[in-house]
């Protein structure tokens, strides 16, 4: 049996096609969140509304112990680095954090 081949950059969206499509087995059609089960109860988890992303830098060159003032656009941090590398040569890498405060929220009551 020669089912039909996938074809690559078919435009035949939503066509009239004869032959079934692939289809990933199992429960259709819900898309796949971050979102775990504990214990039956569900959740998700994504930034929290009143925080921002924060970037810090700090300068891994020996004992250095430079660090770059953290702030809400990596642009300002970068701008220090690159300060700071300008009036020490040899001061060219830099560990960059990301960092954000990340919510918890319960989807299904339970008592
Ligand atoms: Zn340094």
């Amino acid at each position: 049996m020669g089912g039909p081949a996938g074809r690559a950059a078919g435009a035949d969206v939503g066509g009239a096609g004869p032959g079934p499509r692939l289809h990933h087995p199992g429960a259709g059609g819900r898309a796949v969140t971050a979102r775990t089960v504990l214990r039956f109860v569900a959740h998700r988890i994504k930034r929290h509304p009143n925080s921002e992303a924060t970037a810090s830098a700090r300068c891994l060159h020996g004992e250095c112990e430079w660090e770059a003032r953290p702030s809400t656009d990596v642009g300002h941090v970068d701008d220090q680095c690159m300060e700071h590398t300008g009036r020490n040569k040899d001061h060219a890498t830099f560990a960059r954090r990301f960092e954000d405060v990340a919510l918890v929220e319960r989807l299904e009551g339970s008592t």
